[in-house]
């Protein structure tokens, strides 16, 4: 399986558009894997995960396949994770679609209500765009990977989940906008055949010592690490990569940032990373 990430960073982007702070300044000047764009990924340069306002930008800049793409999973609704209004520009005479399919988004509540919201707004016909409602903890088939959503622990109105993606015996576990995972998410990680091959973190907080609900830091996820290593759902094959940065984030600069993550085992995202596995 291959993944590439083709954005990296919480809603506001590194450097954030109206900030003045001073990693954003710092960001700025080094540029490189120190620039951040909206999270999104793409799986095997079919599956795409997330749209955020971004996906324009990643369209352009790493070739992504968007005429060809049929799905996308979305882990919940906030903007920097889904911007419905690009959708419009999937319409008959915006878009001279050569093969007739609908780009499929497959969401809880919160994006599928939004993604139906925005087809009547703009009037989008089902053949265009699709909106599939998931159920939690139970494997469905998307482009041919077995899928599972979990429950995130974030914004509640946001509907966040976390997922699970397998095939040819690899699974990667695609988890950001999450703290620690709610019970009934640990329940289903602790019934895992097999661990998994790769687990990428949200790492929203980079060095900083927070607590609250919905982002992790570091610290954080050394010890979500070793919990997933103790319920048997990691082994030490297990990759682990820390995505979706925050310039909030204490050393949270890439240059700074990949040193200070090695030294626990940690691999850092940076935007257009591939990593096969
Ligand atoms: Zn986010
Ligand atoms: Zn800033
Ligand atoms: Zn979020």
């Amino acid at each position: 399986m291959k993944i590439q990430y083709l954005g990296t960073a919480a809603a506001e982007g590194i450097p954030a558009i109206f900030c003045d702070c001073e990693t954003c300044r710092k960001s700025a000047l080094a540029g490189g894997r120190n620039i951040r764009t909206r999270s999104q990924a793409l799986i095997d340069d079919c599956l795409l995960v997330d749209f955020p306002a971004d996906t324009y930008m990643h369209f352009l800049q790493y070739g992504v396949p968007m005429t060809k793409i049929k799905s996308c999973l979305l882990t919940h609704s906030h903007l920097d994770h889904l911007h419905t209004d690009d959708l419009a520009m999937r319409r008959d005479g915006f878009a001279h679609i050569r093969e007739s399919f609908p780009l499929t988004f497959y969401s809880d509540v919160s994006g599928y209500e939004l993604i139906r919201a925005a087809k009547e707004r703009y009037n989008i016909a089902d053949d265009t765009v699709a909106a599939e409602l998931l159920a939690l903890n139970e494997p469905f088939e998307v482009e041919g990977y077995k899928v599972v959503a979990l429950r995130a622990a974030h914004d509640p109105k946001s509907t966040p989940v976390v997922f699970l993606i397998e095939k040819d015996g690899k699974t990667l576990f695609y988890s950001n906008d999450t703290s620690e995972y709610p019970e009934e998410s640990m329940e289903y990680l602790k019934t895992l055949k097999k661990p998994l091959d790769l687990i990428s973190l949200d790492c929203t907080e980079a060095c900083n010592h927070a607590t609250y609900i919905g982002h992790l830091s570091l610290e954080r996820c050394i010890a979500l690490r070793q919990t997933l290593l103790d319920i048997g759902a990691a082994d030490k094959n297990t990759k682990f990569i820390l995505n979706h940065f925050s310039h909030n984030g204490e050393n949270v600069l890439y240059d700074d940032f990949v040193k200070i993550a090695a030294e626990y085992g940690f691999d850092v995202t940076y935007d257009g990373m591939v990593v096969e596995f």
